[in-house]
Protein backbone atom coordinates (compact mmCIF):
# COMPACT_ATOMS: atom_id res chain seq x y z
CA UNK A 1 0.00 0.00 0.00
CA UNK A 2 1.08 3.15 -0.90
CA UNK A 3 1.02 5.83 2.16
CA UNK A 4 -0.30 8.68 -0.31
CA UNK A 5 -3.87 9.90 1.13
CA UNK A 6 -6.30 11.06 -1.49
CA UNK A 7 -8.71 13.79 -0.25
CA UNK A 8 -11.43 12.34 -2.50
CA UNK A 9 -11.60 8.82 -3.34
CA UNK A 10 -14.85 7.77 -5.46
CA UNK A 11 -16.77 4.98 -5.59
CA UNK A 12 -18.06 4.43 -9.15
CA UNK A 13 -17.36 7.06 -12.38
CA UNK A 14 -20.87 7.78 -13.15
CA UNK A 15 -22.37 11.32 -13.85
CA UNK A 16 -22.36 12.10 -10.11
CA UNK A 17 -18.78 11.42 -9.60
CA UNK A 18 -17.83 13.10 -12.97
CA UNK A 19 -19.36 16.09 -11.24
CA UNK A 20 -17.33 15.73 -7.99
CA UNK A 21 -14.38 15.37 -10.44
CA UNK A 22 -15.05 18.62 -12.64
CA UNK A 23 -16.39 20.76 -8.73
CA UNK A 24 -12.65 19.29 -7.50
CA UNK A 25 -10.81 20.99 -10.23
CA UNK A 26 -12.89 24.05 -10.54
CA UNK A 27 -12.79 24.37 -6.56
CA UNK A 28 -9.84 26.35 -6.68
CA UNK A 29 -8.36 24.21 -3.90
CA UNK A 30 -6.09 21.35 -4.26
CA UNK A 31 -8.00 18.34 -4.42
CA UNK A 32 -6.33 15.48 -4.77
CA UNK A 33 -8.91 12.97 -6.24
CA UNK A 34 -9.19 9.27 -7.19
CA UNK A 35 -11.93 6.94 -8.49
CA UNK A 36 -12.99 3.51 -8.92
CA UNK A 37 -15.49 2.03 -11.28
CA UNK A 38 -15.93 -1.77 -12.05
CA UNK A 39 -16.91 -1.32 -16.14
CA UNK A 40 -14.29 -1.75 -18.02
CA UNK A 41 -14.53 1.73 -19.71
CA UNK A 42 -17.39 4.46 -19.13
CA UNK A 43 -21.07 3.51 -20.41
CA UNK A 44 -23.96 5.34 -19.20
CA UNK A 45 -27.31 2.81 -18.79
CA UNK A 46 -25.69 0.96 -21.89
CA UNK A 47 -28.50 -1.84 -21.19
CA UNK A 48 -31.24 1.00 -21.92
CA UNK A 49 -29.05 2.60 -24.49
CA UNK A 50 -31.72 2.30 -27.13
CA UNK A 51 -31.48 4.46 -30.87
CA UNK A 52 -33.02 8.02 -30.85
CA UNK A 53 -34.33 7.31 -27.05
CA UNK A 54 -34.27 11.41 -25.57
CA UNK A 55 -33.26 12.97 -22.71
CA UNK A 56 -35.61 13.83 -20.21
CA UNK A 57 -33.71 16.61 -18.92
CA UNK A 58 -32.51 19.84 -20.84
CA UNK A 59 -28.97 20.07 -22.16
CA UNK A 60 -28.18 22.57 -19.92
CA UNK A 61 -28.55 20.23 -17.05
CA UNK A 62 -24.96 18.68 -18.13
CA UNK A 63 -22.33 18.19 -15.71
CA UNK A 64 -21.95 21.76 -14.81
CA UNK A 65 -23.42 24.71 -16.96
CA UNK A 66 -26.36 25.66 -14.15
CA UNK A 67 -23.32 26.19 -11.47
CA UNK A 68 -20.67 27.23 -14.13
CA UNK A 69 -22.18 28.46 -17.57
CA UNK A 70 -17.81 29.03 -18.43
CA UNK A 71 -17.20 25.58 -17.17
CA UNK A 72 -14.75 23.76 -19.96
CA UNK A 73 -17.08 20.57 -18.75
CA UNK A 74 -20.02 22.12 -20.71
CA UNK A 75 -22.56 19.93 -23.14
CA UNK A 76 -22.08 22.82 -25.44
CA UNK A 77 -18.20 22.77 -25.33
CA UNK A 78 -18.28 18.79 -25.78
CA UNK A 79 -20.53 19.66 -29.28
CA UNK A 80 -18.29 22.78 -30.30
CA UNK A 81 -15.27 20.47 -30.08
CA UNK A 82 -17.37 17.87 -31.66
CA UNK A 83 -17.82 20.09 -34.33
CA UNK A 84 -21.73 19.79 -34.27
CA UNK A 85 -22.45 22.85 -32.17
CA UNK A 86 -24.36 24.52 -35.27
CA UNK A 87 -25.86 21.53 -36.52
CA UNK A 88 -27.03 20.51 -32.68
CA UNK A 89 -28.24 24.29 -32.62
CA UNK A 90 -30.48 24.19 -35.92
CA UNK A 91 -31.82 21.09 -34.45
CA UNK A 92 -33.82 23.47 -32.12
CA UNK A 93 -33.84 21.12 -29.36
CA UNK A 94 -33.13 21.07 -25.30
CA UNK A 95 -33.34 17.31 -25.29
CA UNK A 96 -30.40 15.33 -27.12
CA UNK A 97 -30.54 11.60 -27.21
CA UNK A 98 -29.13 9.59 -24.56
CA UNK A 99 -26.50 8.17 -27.23
CA UNK A 100 -25.36 11.82 -27.35
CA UNK A 101 -25.16 12.08 -24.01
CA UNK A 102 -23.40 9.22 -22.69
CA UNK A 103 -20.73 10.67 -25.57
CA UNK A 104 -20.66 13.87 -24.06
CA UNK A 105 -20.22 12.28 -20.63
CA UNK A 106 -17.50 9.97 -22.02
CA UNK A 107 -16.07 13.27 -23.53
CA UNK A 108 -15.94 14.66 -19.84
CA UNK A 109 -14.58 10.92 -18.58
CA UNK A 110 -11.70 10.99 -20.65
CA UNK A 111 -10.31 14.10 -19.70
CA UNK A 112 -10.02 12.70 -15.75
CA UNK A 113 -8.48 9.50 -17.05
CA UNK A 114 -5.05 10.26 -14.85
CA UNK A 115 -7.23 10.48 -12.07
CA UNK A 116 -9.67 7.19 -12.58
CA UNK A 117 -9.13 3.19 -13.02
CA UNK A 118 -11.49 1.49 -15.24
CA UNK A 119 -12.35 -2.41 -14.41
CA UNK A 120 -11.65 -2.26 -10.61
CA UNK A 121 -14.63 -2.70 -7.84
CA UNK A 122 -14.31 -1.39 -4.57
CA UNK A 123 -14.98 -4.19 -1.98
CA UNK A 124 -13.99 -2.82 1.19
CA UNK A 125 -13.50 0.22 3.40
CA UNK A 126 -11.62 0.09 6.89
CA UNK A 127 -11.09 2.73 9.35
CA UNK A 128 -7.22 3.70 9.72
CA UNK A 129 -6.97 4.38 13.38
CA UNK A 130 -4.25 6.65 15.18
CA UNK A 131 -2.19 6.83 18.59
CA UNK A 132 -5.48 8.21 20.45
CA UNK A 133 -7.52 5.78 19.07
CA UNK A 134 -9.90 7.90 16.63
CA UNK A 135 -9.99 7.24 13.73
CA UNK A 136 -8.17 9.60 11.13
CA UNK A 137 -8.62 7.90 7.68
CA UNK A 138 -9.74 5.53 5.29
CA UNK A 139 -8.01 2.22 3.96
CA UNK A 140 -10.27 1.45 0.79
CA UNK A 141 -9.58 -2.08 -0.37
CA UNK A 142 -10.03 -2.32 -4.39
CA UNK A 143 -9.99 -5.00 -6.63
CA UNK A 144 -8.85 -5.60 -10.45
CA UNK A 145 -11.79 -7.63 -12.28
CA UNK A 146 -9.74 -8.83 -15.11
CA UNK A 147 -6.56 -10.16 -12.77
CA UNK A 148 -8.49 -10.26 -9.38
CA UNK A 149 -5.24 -8.60 -7.73
CA UNK A 150 -6.51 -6.59 -4.53
CA UNK A 151 -5.24 -3.09 -3.26
CA UNK A 152 -5.94 -0.64 -0.90
CA UNK A 153 -5.46 3.10 -1.28
CA UNK A 154 -5.75 5.71 1.64
CA UNK A 155 -8.68 8.47 1.64
CA UNK A 156 -9.59 11.05 3.77
CA UNK A 157 -13.07 11.22 2.06
CA UNK A 158 -15.18 8.20 0.12
CA UNK A 159 -17.77 9.42 -2.29
CA UNK A 160 -20.35 6.75 -2.52
CA UNK A 161 -21.89 6.84 -5.89
CA UNK A 162 -22.58 3.06 -7.20
CA UNK A 163 -26.35 4.16 -8.71
CA UNK A 164 -29.28 2.23 -8.04
CA UNK A 165 -29.67 -1.21 -7.62
CA UNK A 166 -31.74 -2.80 -9.95
CA UNK A 167 -35.26 -3.85 -8.51
CA UNK A 168 -36.98 -7.12 -8.74
CA UNK A 169 -40.20 -8.27 -7.41
CA UNK A 170 -41.08 -10.89 -5.06
CA UNK A 171 -41.04 -14.13 -6.04
CA UNK A 172 -39.23 -13.33 -9.52
CA UNK A 173 -36.08 -15.92 -10.40
CA UNK A 174 -34.10 -13.77 -12.63
CA UNK A 175 -32.98 -16.36 -15.22
CA UNK A 176 -31.83 -15.54 -19.04
CA UNK A 177 -35.74 -15.50 -19.99
CA UNK A 178 -36.61 -13.51 -16.55
CA UNK A 179 -34.27 -10.26 -16.07
CA UNK A 180 -34.48 -6.59 -14.92
CA UNK A 181 -35.04 -3.80 -17.77
CA UNK A 182 -31.84 -2.03 -17.21
CA UNK A 183 -30.32 -5.61 -19.43
CA UNK A 184 -32.31 -5.11 -22.30
CA UNK A 185 -30.24 -3.83 -24.62
CA UNK A 186 -27.35 -6.27 -23.84
CA UNK A 187 -29.40 -9.22 -23.81
CA UNK A 188 -32.13 -9.07 -26.38
CA UNK A 189 -29.74 -8.83 -29.74
CA UNK A 190 -27.66 -11.80 -28.55
CA UNK A 191 -30.83 -14.03 -26.83
CA UNK A 192 -33.28 -12.99 -29.62
CA UNK A 193 -31.14 -12.72 -32.72
CA UNK A 194 -34.10 -13.32 -35.14
CA UNK A 195 -35.87 -10.01 -35.33
CA UNK A 196 -38.65 -11.25 -37.32
CA UNK A 197 -39.69 -14.28 -35.02
CA UNK A 198 -43.27 -14.32 -33.76
CA UNK A 199 -42.10 -14.08 -30.51
CA UNK A 200 -44.40 -13.62 -27.31
CA UNK A 201 -42.48 -10.73 -24.35
CA UNK A 202 -43.69 -9.31 -21.56
CA UNK A 203 -42.76 -5.98 -19.65
CA UNK A 204 -44.21 -5.55 -16.01
CA UNK A 205 -44.12 -1.69 -15.55
CA UNK A 206 -45.69 1.86 -16.36
CA UNK A 207 -42.73 4.41 -16.27
CA UNK A 208 -40.40 5.75 -18.52
CA UNK A 209 -38.51 2.67 -19.10
CA UNK A 210 -41.11 0.26 -19.71
CA UNK A 211 -42.19 2.70 -22.55
CA UNK A 212 -38.66 2.87 -23.73
CA UNK A 213 -38.81 -1.05 -23.65
CA UNK A 214 -42.08 -1.14 -25.78
CA UNK A 215 -40.71 1.07 -28.08
CA UNK A 216 -37.57 -1.01 -28.82
CA UNK A 217 -38.75 -4.26 -28.47
CA UNK A 218 -41.84 -2.98 -31.06
CA UNK A 219 -39.76 -1.79 -33.67
CA UNK A 220 -37.18 -4.60 -33.05
CA UNK A 221 -39.25 -7.51 -33.51
CA UNK A 222 -42.19 -6.08 -35.37
CA UNK A 223 -44.36 -9.75 -35.41
CA UNK A 224 -43.66 -10.16 -31.65
CA UNK A 225 -46.73 -10.04 -29.06
CA UNK A 226 -46.21 -7.60 -26.44
CA UNK A 227 -48.14 -7.92 -23.04
CA UNK A 228 -47.85 -5.34 -21.09
CA UNK A 229 -48.82 -5.56 -17.26
CA UNK A 230 -49.42 -2.19 -15.23
CA UNK A 231 -50.60 -2.04 -11.76
CA UNK A 232 -52.77 1.38 -12.13
CA UNK A 233 -55.81 1.64 -14.44
CA UNK A 234 -53.23 4.16 -17.43
CA UNK A 235 -50.02 5.05 -18.34
CA UNK A 236 -49.32 8.33 -17.23
CA UNK A 237 -47.42 11.45 -18.61
CA UNK A 238 -44.57 12.34 -16.32
CA UNK A 239 -45.22 16.10 -14.56
CA UNK A 240 -42.81 18.70 -16.24
CA UNK A 241 -45.16 21.41 -15.80
CA UNK A 242 -43.22 24.54 -15.06
CA UNK A 243 -44.47 25.51 -11.40
CA UNK A 244 -43.91 21.35 -10.55
CA UNK A 245 -40.49 21.71 -12.18
CA UNK A 246 -39.36 24.13 -9.45
CA UNK A 247 -38.84 21.72 -7.71
CA UNK A 248 -35.25 20.75 -9.15
CA UNK A 249 -34.49 24.39 -8.41
CA UNK A 250 -31.02 24.26 -6.79
CA UNK A 251 -32.20 25.88 -3.52
CA UNK A 252 -34.58 23.12 -3.28
CA UNK A 253 -32.36 20.42 -1.33
CA UNK A 254 -32.04 22.98 1.37
CA UNK A 255 -35.96 23.91 1.95
CA UNK A 256 -36.33 20.00 1.73
CA UNK A 257 -33.61 19.23 4.39
CA UNK A 258 -35.52 21.65 6.81
CA UNK A 259 -39.20 19.90 6.76
CA UNK A 260 -40.12 17.50 9.37
CA UNK A 261 -39.86 13.55 8.09
CA UNK A 262 -43.78 13.59 7.47
CA UNK A 263 -43.79 16.37 5.20
CA UNK A 264 -41.34 15.36 3.18
CA UNK A 265 -42.45 12.11 3.06
CA UNK A 266 -46.14 13.43 1.96
CA UNK A 267 -44.13 16.21 -0.74
CA UNK A 268 -42.21 12.75 -2.61
CA UNK A 269 -45.67 10.87 -2.47
CA UNK A 270 -48.03 13.67 -4.31
CA UNK A 271 -45.11 14.98 -7.00
CA UNK A 272 -43.98 10.82 -7.81
CA UNK A 273 -45.00 11.69 -11.65
CA UNK A 274 -42.20 15.05 -11.40
CA UNK A 275 -39.38 12.23 -10.88
CA UNK A 276 -40.00 8.41 -11.36
CA UNK A 277 -43.43 7.53 -12.38
CA UNK A 278 -44.34 9.09 -15.47
CA UNK A 279 -43.50 8.69 -18.98
CA UNK A 280 -42.54 11.81 -21.60
CA UNK A 281 -45.50 13.12 -22.82
CA UNK A 282 -44.71 12.82 -26.39
CA UNK A 283 -44.35 9.05 -25.95
CA UNK A 284 -47.55 8.03 -24.86
CA UNK A 285 -49.70 9.22 -27.88
CA UNK A 286 -46.74 7.05 -29.88
CA UNK A 287 -47.54 3.82 -27.76
CA UNK A 288 -51.57 4.37 -27.86
CA UNK A 289 -50.73 4.71 -31.75
CA UNK A 290 -49.24 1.30 -32.17
CA UNK A 291 -52.08 -0.11 -29.94
CA UNK A 292 -54.43 1.66 -32.21
CA UNK A 293 -52.64 0.36 -35.53
CA UNK A 294 -52.31 -3.31 -34.21
CA UNK A 295 -56.11 -3.58 -33.58
CA UNK A 296 -57.10 -2.36 -37.15
CA UNK A 297 -54.65 -5.50 -38.33
CA UNK A 298 -56.31 -8.08 -35.82
CA UNK A 299 -55.56 -7.15 -33.12
CA UNK A 300 -53.81 -9.55 -30.93
CA UNK A 301 -50.13 -8.43 -30.67
CA UNK A 302 -50.46 -5.97 -28.03
CA UNK A 303 -52.17 -5.59 -24.70
CA UNK A 304 -52.26 -3.73 -21.95
CA UNK A 305 -53.34 -5.72 -18.51
CA UNK A 306 -54.94 -2.68 -16.43
CA UNK A 307 -55.10 -2.72 -12.83
CA UNK A 308 -52.70 -6.24 -12.81
CA UNK A 309 -49.67 -7.28 -10.66
CA UNK A 310 -47.07 -9.57 -11.44
CA UNK A 311 -46.87 -11.82 -8.96
CA UNK A 312 -44.00 -14.39 -9.85
CA UNK A 313 -41.80 -14.88 -13.14
CA UNK A 314 -39.16 -17.96 -13.85
CA UNK A 315 -38.20 -19.78 -16.41
CA UNK A 316 -39.01 -23.33 -17.04
CA UNK A 317 -38.47 -25.77 -20.13
CA UNK A 318 -36.90 -23.00 -22.51
CA UNK A 319 -39.94 -20.78 -21.38
CA UNK A 320 -41.08 -17.96 -18.98
CA UNK A 321 -43.95 -18.62 -17.09
CA UNK A 322 -45.80 -15.48 -15.24
CA UNK A 323 -48.37 -15.73 -12.77
CA UNK A 324 -50.34 -12.44 -12.69
CA UNK A 325 -53.65 -11.38 -10.59
CA UNK A 326 -55.77 -8.86 -11.29
CA UNK A 327 -56.39 -6.02 -8.54
CA UNK A 328 -60.06 -5.05 -9.17
CA UNK A 329 -61.56 -8.80 -9.70
CA UNK A 330 -58.56 -10.71 -7.83
CA UNK A 331 -58.81 -12.74 -10.72
CA UNK A 332 -55.35 -15.29 -11.07
CA UNK A 333 -53.68 -16.36 -14.53
CA UNK A 334 -50.52 -17.73 -15.69
CA UNK A 335 -48.86 -16.58 -19.30
CA UNK A 336 -46.30 -18.39 -20.71
CA UNK A 337 -43.76 -16.20 -22.96
CA UNK A 338 -40.20 -16.01 -24.72
CA UNK A 339 -39.33 -13.32 -22.05
CA UNK A 340 -40.47 -11.38 -19.22
CA UNK A 341 -38.61 -7.71 -19.04
CA UNK A 342 -38.83 -6.18 -15.43
CA UNK A 343 -39.30 -2.28 -15.74
CA UNK A 344 -39.66 -2.33 -11.73
CA UNK A 345 -37.19 0.52 -10.96
CA UNK A 346 -33.95 0.95 -8.85
CA UNK A 347 -33.48 1.07 -4.95
CA UNK A 348 -30.91 2.85 -3.10
CA UNK A 349 -30.47 -0.18 -0.20
CA UNK A 350 -29.27 1.23 3.55
CA UNK A 351 -27.23 0.52 5.05
CA UNK A 352 -24.58 0.10 2.16
CA UNK A 353 -22.70 -3.29 2.27
CA UNK A 354 -19.63 -1.57 1.19
CA UNK A 355 -19.77 0.46 4.47
CA UNK A 356 -20.13 -3.11 6.70
CA UNK A 357 -16.42 -2.71 7.65
CA UNK A 358 -17.63 1.18 9.31
CA UNK A 359 -20.55 0.15 10.68
CA UNK A 360 -20.03 0.94 14.29
CA UNK A 361 -18.87 4.35 13.50
CA UNK A 362 -22.14 5.41 11.07
CA UNK A 363 -24.73 6.66 12.55
CA UNK A 364 -28.33 5.46 11.83
CA UNK A 365 -31.24 7.89 11.52
CA UNK A 366 -33.97 4.97 11.74
CA UNK A 367 -33.21 0.78 11.13
CA UNK A 368 -32.13 1.42 7.18
CA UNK A 369 -31.40 4.42 6.55
CA UNK A 370 -28.32 6.67 7.41
CA UNK A 371 -28.42 10.23 8.96
CA UNK A 372 -27.10 12.34 6.63
CA UNK A 373 -26.25 15.80 7.06
CA UNK A 374 -27.20 18.17 4.68
CA UNK A 375 -23.54 18.40 2.77
CA UNK A 376 -24.52 15.01 2.39
CA UNK A 377 -22.03 13.10 4.86
CA UNK A 378 -23.51 9.96 6.77
CA UNK A 379 -23.37 11.45 10.73
CA UNK A 380 -20.72 9.42 12.65
CA UNK A 381 -19.09 10.27 16.99
CA UNK A 382 -16.58 13.19 16.96
CA UNK A 383 -13.80 10.48 16.80
CA UNK A 384 -14.81 9.61 13.25
CA UNK A 385 -12.73 12.44 11.26
CA UNK A 386 -12.66 10.88 7.81
CA UNK A 387 -16.21 11.99 5.69
CA UNK A 388 -18.47 9.46 3.99
CA UNK A 389 -20.38 11.32 1.23
CA UNK A 390 -23.41 9.47 -0.72
CA UNK A 391 -24.84 10.30 -3.67
CA UNK A 392 -27.98 9.19 -4.55
CA UNK A 393 -29.34 8.06 -1.63
CA UNK A 394 -31.02 11.00 0.19
CA UNK A 395 -34.00 11.42 -1.62
CA UNK A 396 -35.92 11.26 1.87
CA UNK A 397 -34.56 14.12 3.74
CA UNK A 398 -32.95 15.78 0.32
CA UNK A 399 -35.93 16.00 -2.33
CA UNK A 400 -36.24 14.30 -5.80
CA UNK A 401 -33.06 15.59 -7.45
CA UNK A 402 -30.88 13.07 -5.47
CA UNK A 403 -31.58 10.55 -7.95
CA UNK A 404 -31.35 12.49 -11.30
CA UNK A 405 -29.50 14.66 -13.23
CA UNK A 406 -30.90 18.41 -12.39
CA UNK A 407 -28.91 19.35 -9.47
CA UNK A 408 -25.42 17.17 -9.92
CA UNK A 409 -23.31 20.07 -10.48
CA UNK A 410 -24.68 21.45 -7.01
CA UNK A 411 -24.66 18.68 -5.02
CA UNK A 412 -20.95 17.76 -6.35
CA UNK A 413 -20.05 21.64 -4.96
CA UNK A 414 -21.36 21.34 -1.70
CA UNK A 415 -19.70 17.82 -1.55
CA UNK A 416 -15.90 19.09 -2.07
CA UNK A 417 -16.60 21.81 -0.53
CA UNK A 418 -17.82 19.81 2.54
CA UNK A 419 -14.75 17.37 1.87
CA UNK A 420 -11.92 17.64 4.52
CA UNK A 421 -8.19 18.40 2.70
CA UNK A 422 -4.83 18.01 3.47
CA UNK A 423 -1.49 17.57 2.11
CA UNK A 424 -0.70 14.77 0.02
CA UNK A 425 2.62 13.24 2.01
CA UNK A 426 4.08 11.49 -1.65
CA UNK A 427 3.53 10.59 -5.06
CA UNK A 428 0.35 8.74 -5.95
CA UNK A 429 -0.77 5.40 -6.85
C1 LIG B 1 -32.01 4.72 -18.89
C2 LIG B 1 -31.96 5.83 -17.88
C3 LIG B 1 -32.11 7.13 -18.33
C4 LIG B 1 -32.06 8.17 -17.43
N1 LIG B 1 -32.26 9.41 -17.92
C5 LIG B 1 -32.31 10.44 -17.05
C6 LIG B 1 -32.62 11.75 -17.53
O1 LIG B 1 -32.84 11.98 -18.72
N2 LIG B 1 -32.67 12.76 -16.62
C7 LIG B 1 -32.43 12.55 -15.30
O2 LIG B 1 -32.49 13.51 -14.53
N3 LIG B 1 -32.14 11.31 -14.83
C8 LIG B 1 -32.09 10.25 -15.66
N4 LIG B 1 -31.83 8.99 -15.17
C9 LIG B 1 -31.55 8.80 -13.73
C10 LIG B 1 -30.11 8.27 -13.39
O3 LIG B 1 -30.10 7.84 -12.09
C11 LIG B 1 -29.03 9.27 -13.58
O4 LIG B 1 -29.13 9.60 -14.91
C12 LIG B 1 -27.55 8.87 -13.34
O5 LIG B 1 -27.14 7.75 -14.11
C13 LIG B 1 -27.14 8.66 -11.90
O6 LIG B 1 -25.73 8.72 -11.90
P1 LIG B 1 -24.80 7.98 -10.86
O7 LIG B 1 -23.41 8.33 -11.20
O8 LIG B 1 -25.27 8.29 -9.48
O9 LIG B 1 -25.10 6.42 -11.08
P2 LIG B 1 -24.74 5.49 -12.33
O10 LIG B 1 -24.92 6.21 -13.60
O11 LIG B 1 -25.54 4.24 -12.12
O12 LIG B 1 -23.20 5.14 -12.18
C14 LIG B 1 -22.70 4.40 -11.09
C15 LIG B 1 -21.36 3.80 -11.46
O13 LIG B 1 -20.79 3.19 -10.30
C16 LIG B 1 -20.15 1.98 -10.65
N5 LIG B 1 -20.07 1.14 -9.45
C17 LIG B 1 -21.09 0.72 -8.66
N6 LIG B 1 -20.62 0.06 -7.58
C18 LIG B 1 -19.27 0.06 -7.68
C19 LIG B 1 -18.22 -0.46 -6.87
N7 LIG B 1 -18.46 -1.10 -5.70
N8 LIG B 1 -16.94 -0.31 -7.28
C20 LIG B 1 -16.68 0.34 -8.45
N9 LIG B 1 -17.63 0.87 -9.24
C21 LIG B 1 -18.92 0.74 -8.87
C22 LIG B 1 -21.01 1.42 -11.78
O14 LIG B 1 -20.26 0.56 -12.60
C23 LIG B 1 -21.45 2.70 -12.51
O15 LIG B 1 -20.59 3.03 -13.57
C24 LIG B 1 -31.87 7.92 -16.05
C25 LIG B 1 -31.74 6.63 -15.60
C26 LIG B 1 -31.81 5.57 -16.50
C27 LIG B 1 -31.73 4.17 -15.98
Amino acid sequence: MSDFVYDIVGVGFGPSNLAIAIAAEESGRPVESFFFDRKPEFAWHEGLMFAGAEMQVSFLKDLITMRNPRSDYSFLNYLAQAGRLPTFVNLRTFYPTRVEFNDYYRWVAAQFADRTQWGTDVVAVRPVKDATGGVELLEIVVRELATGAERTVLGRNLVVAPGGTPHLPARVERSDRVFHASETALRMPRDFADGEAPHRFVIAGAGQTAADVFMYLRRAYPNARIDQVIRGFAIRPEDDTHFVNELFAPHMPDWFYRQRDDFRAGVLDTYGLAAHTGVSYDMIPAIYREHYEDSVVGGDALRLHRFTELTSAREENDRAVVGLRRLDSGKTASLECDAVILATGYRYPMPIPLLDGLRDHLILAEPGRYALRRSYDIETAESFQPKIFLQGYAEATHGFSEVLLSLMPFRAAEIVEAAETGVPVTAGV
